[in-house]
């Protein structure tokens, strides 16, 4: 566990240190920016938290991260969400080269290589592995030391990765020198401006601490692709696919109620967690992006 949290003290986005603590989780503070209105955790990770942090129990948990009980078997309902998504990007761009940034174990890479000749690159060592095993390209580390750097790219996609990264304006400008006129950028986030979000509180089940270090709007993350070079061509709220497995055991281990871990397991043992359940709280963006 963490002994002392390094604090960035500044806003992720546009660096200013006018902000607010809007409250305090596990000892990390939640600060919305007062200048461009970005909310973030105001946590500065080492490179030791990204290698540590997605190891094998991040996608088979042992009840302690709240990320995936078991992310094979989740990755099979999550193809149909990922169907969904290649149709999406097909209206935009017809064919050519794909990178997946925060590609996990491939499964996103499995469904788009119908269409595009893809590559992947995830921080997480153990993911990339798990992709190679199924022939798949990709690279266990960060965008600029990878060997794609110097490539340039029809179609990008990041799914629930950007509330990862430590600078995501960063990461949009270099993907913007690794794409061209035309090229589309997708990704995924979490809508903090959301209804669902606004409800919730600081009981948001995005509000994913440490891990999710940024938390956009509309407006934030309209903005970031602007100042990277993009444009903004659709955000639509889709519906997610999940196994009623990991609805449940994201419920328990995310607020932590005493005693239902074990009963989720019971409840496990059984078989009865099997079905797919089509979600949809309206608080989750697919944002698509053109280069200008
Ligand atoms: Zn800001």
């Amino acid at each position: 566990m963490e002994t002392t949290i390094k604090k960035l003290n500044k806003c992720r986005l546009c660096k200013s240190n006018n902000y607010n603590v809007l409250f305090i989780k596990y000892g990390y503070e939640l600060a919305k920016c007062n200048e461009c209105s970005l909310t973030f955790l105001n946590f500065d990770p080492d490179d030791e938290f990204f290698s540590n942090y997605y190891a094998e129990d991040f996608f088979n948990d042992p009840g302690i991260k709240h990320a995936y009980s078991d992310y094979e078997k989740e990755a099979e309902s999550l193809k149909n969400s990922f169907k969904f998504r290649v149709d999406i990007l097909s209206k935009y761009n017809s064919g050519g080269n794909l990178l997946d940034v925060g590609c996990a174990t491939g499964a996103f890479m499995e469904v788009a290589s119908s269409r595009w000749e893809v590559y992947g690159v995830d921080v997480s060592e153990y993911a990339v592995e798990q992709a190679k095993k199924k022939n798949l390209k990709a690279f266990a580390g960060v965008i600029k030391d990878s060997p794609y750097i110097n490539q340039i790219f029809d179609v990008v996609t990041l799914w629930d990765t950007i509330e990862h990264v430590s600078d995501p304006l960063e990461t949009l400008q270099q993907l913007s020198e690794m794409t061209k006129q035309g090229s589309v950028v997708a990704l995924t986030t979490g809508d903090v401006g959301s209804t669902v979000a606004k409800i919730s509180g600081k009981y948001w089940h995005l509000y994913n601490i440490p891990q999710h270090l940024s938390y956009f709007d509309k407006n934030t993350i309209t903005r970031i692709f602007n100042e990277s070079g993009f444009e903004v061509v659709e955000i639509i709220y889709p519906s997610i696919q999940l196994s009623l497995d990991y609805l449940l055991f994201r419920l328990v281990t995310f607020y932590k109620i005493k005693y239902a871990f074990s009963f989720y397991k019971l409840l496990k043992k059984t078989g009865i967690l099997k079905p797919n359940l089509n979600i949809n709280l309206y608080d989750i963006m697919l944002v698509v992006a053109k280069k200008v």
